[in-house]
């Protein structure tokens, strides 16, 4: 009775922890697109295409792009101003792009 108890309380702690390694993970894999994008940005070739593409799909997912609450979850999937100012600056960006044939 006591040793099953134990179980089940290690068994509850662990799946704590295993969604706690989830959100960090989502959190992380955030932070590696907001990284692939700036890095992009400050080398202007072609992957920024494809970090604003991930970005935008980070967002459709539900997660914060903006930099004040990047990769936090919206609740209730509502949207975000920041964010999606965050979105259009990117993209005006990559539409005024010049130079780089
Ligand atoms: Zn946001």
């Amino acid at each position: 009775m006591k040793l099953t108890e134990a179980l089940m309380e290690m068994e509850q702690r662990l799946e704590d922890m295993l969604k706690e390694i989830r959100d960090l993970k989502m959190h992380v894999y955030a932070l590696e697109q907001q990284n692939e994008l700036l890095l992009a940005r400050v080398y202007n070739n072609e992957t920024e295409d494809r970090g604003y593409n991930n970005l935008q799909k980070l967002y459709k997912e539900g997660f914060h792009i903006c930099p004040a609450q990047f990769g936090g979850i919206r609740s209730e999937g509502k949207d975000c101003l920041f964010c999606l100012g965050f979105l259009k600056k990117q993209f005006s960006v990559d539409t005024t792009r010049e130079g780089s044939k």
